[in-house]
């Protein structure tokens, strides 16, 4: 309760200009999607098509266009980690502006987060993002995928479970191969979430399978 009344009471700062207002002006937004240069989430190679030349990946097309760095990094660390929930309105904008048309049968398929940072968070970041994201293409947004915790092995150490816990996804229902199914993400660091993602749509029985994430982590 006490980060809802401080989110609505505390003023928004622009993260790019800091000018009071919104978390991202207007004017910034624009900046930020003049130029739209996709990237492979796995190997950060510019591609026009959605598809990789160099990478193997187990779906059809991924974009991805924004640097996690910068203004945009401000912003996805305040939605993530100082709770400003309203962000994901902006974090929508911002892939909605940045990802090509999708055929209109597409259903929006969520990262699932991992439980604790729920908790720690009181929401669900990425369901937030992609139901925003799903109003603005006017698509439907179903959550399919579902963390599977009894997968993650009890005799590993912590960071092998959290590893683990990463990618273990189970898909609710079966899949048909007449939808599209468009994985969504707010920031990509290895490629690893989409595709384990991907692979449990296909054994499910998806047949086109595509991602849209906001953000990728630069090559450090
Ligand atoms: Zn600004
Ligand atoms: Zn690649």
């Amino acid at each position: 309760m006490h980060h809802i009344l401080a989110d609505i009471i505390a003023p928004h700062y622009c993260c790019h200009c800091d000018t009071i207002g919104s978390l991202l002006c207007d004017p910034c937004f624009h900046e930020l999607t003049e130029e739209i240069i996709f990237r492979c989430p796995v190997c950060k190679q510019p591609h026009t098509s959605g598809q990789c030349q160099t990478c193997t990946v187990p779906y059809d097309a991924a974009w991805c266009a924004l640097e996690r760095s910068g203004a945009i990094e401000n912003l996805i660390n305040r939605f993530k980690f100082e709770r400003a929930q309203s962000a994901a309105a902006l974090l929508a904008r911002l892939l909605h502006t940045t990802t090509p048309t999708l055929p209109p049968d597409t259903i929006i398929v969520p990262i699932p987060t991992i439980a604790p940072h729920i908790r720690q968070r009181g929401y669900d970041h990425c369901l937030l993002l992609a139901k925003h994201f799903a109003t603005q293409r006017q698509l439907t947004c179903s959550r399919l995928l579902y963390r599977d915790y009894n997968s993650v092995q009890l005799g590993a150490t912590r960071h092998q479970r959290l590893d683990q816990m990463k990618y273990a996804f189970r898909c609710s229902q079966s899949l048909s191969a007449k939808y599209t199914y468009c994985i969504i993400d707010d920031v990509t660091t290895t490629g690893a979430t989409i595709s384990a993602a991907a692979r449990v749509l296909h054994s499910a029985g998806a047949r086109s399978i595509v991602a849209a994430i906001v953000a990728y982590q630069p090559i450090s």
